[in-house]
């Protein structure tokens, strides 16, 4: 099964978990606090400069549409 590391926004915590690829993630709950408001994040992409909050969902030449 895949790591799934998800961060708290309640403590900041972030932590990892063992999920599986239909497992939803509103069912994941903060070790720490057990608080249910966790963020999933990716490992895998590096943040090198720690800039203020900023969120942003665009994907550039991400051919795509919906469908019937
Ligand atoms: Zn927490």
């Amino acid at each position: 099964m895949p790591i799934y590391e998800y961060i708290c926004l309640k403590c900041s915590n972030k932590f990892a978990l063992l999920q599986s690829l239909n497992t939803a993630e509103n069912n994941t709950e903060c070790p720490k606090c057990s608080s249910k408001e966790v963020k999933k994040a990716f490992s895998s992409f590096s943040c090198s400069s720690g800039s203020s909050s900023s969120s942003s969902m665009s994907a550039p030449g991400f051919g795509g549409g919906g469908g019937g």
